[in-house]
């Protein structure tokens, strides 16, 4: 197997169809375990950041594999409710992935709290682990407010409810994360700058 391959360390479909997008510019090829024959182990994310979490992910499935890896570790931070729930954005209601309990359980928790009151951020720590021990590693975010309904269907997570400060317009009309199509959402979001930002230090082969 050629050198620039890169797996990436993910088993979540719609994140692994963002990060082949975003990547898919760049001079280096990106696979999925099915892709080489592998099935990868669920790592436990213990980390208390997104880059311990990110780091895990990356460096178990270079372990695995043999193949330098790309991992992310994403998430929601709310500053109403201290920053929750962050790090356990995936597992909010209590299981993980489900993301319709997650938006309901997060519009109940901010029920009655005023639009200047929703402000919220989607935090990702990207990274790199290569096979001779190398890391690379970066972080971005996309900043924004809580809607008080859902709206929209692209996406995952909590992209129906997500308005993003970056799209402009009155808070009444603008569109959720959900709303935007593929390339909006890749050019503001906290995963698209985090791997742009990524595959350039992956170019720079320092
Ligand atoms: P991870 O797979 O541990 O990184 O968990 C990420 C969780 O954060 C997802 O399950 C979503 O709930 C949330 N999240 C991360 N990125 C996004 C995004 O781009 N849009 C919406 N929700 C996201």
């Amino acid at each position: 197997m050629s050198k620039d391959q890169f797996l990436l360390a993910t088993k979540n479909a719609k994140k692994r169809q963002e990060l082949k997008r975003i990547l898919q510019p760049f001079d280096l090829i990106t696979r999925v375990e099915e892709e080489i024959g592998l099935e990868l182990d669920d790592v436990e994310e213990t980390g208390l950041t997104f880059e311990d979490n990110a780091l895990l992910k990356a460096r178990a499935a270079c372990a695995q594999s043999g193949l330098p890896s790309i991992a992310d570790d994403s998430g929601l931070e709310v500053d109403a409710l201290g920053g929750a729930p962050g790090v356990f954005s995936a597992r909010f209601a209590g299981q993980h992935g489900k993301d319709d309990l997650n938006n309901q359980k997060l519009l109940e928790e901010l029920a009655g709290l005023p639009n200047e009151k929703r402000t919220a951020r989607f935090v990702c720590a990207a990274c790199c682990v290569y096979p001779d021990g190398r890391e690379r590693l970066v972080g971005a975010t996309c900043e924004g407010k809580i809607a008080f309904e859902q709206k929209g269907s692209g996406g995952f997570g909590y992209d129906s409810l997500f308005l993003p400060d970056e799209i402009e317009g009155p808070i009444s009309n603008k569109p959720t994360m959900a709303q935007l199509d593929d390339l909006e959402k890749d050019k503001i979001s906290h995963r698209g700058k985090a791997l742009r930002l990524l595959a350039q230090k992956i170019g720079e082969k320092l």
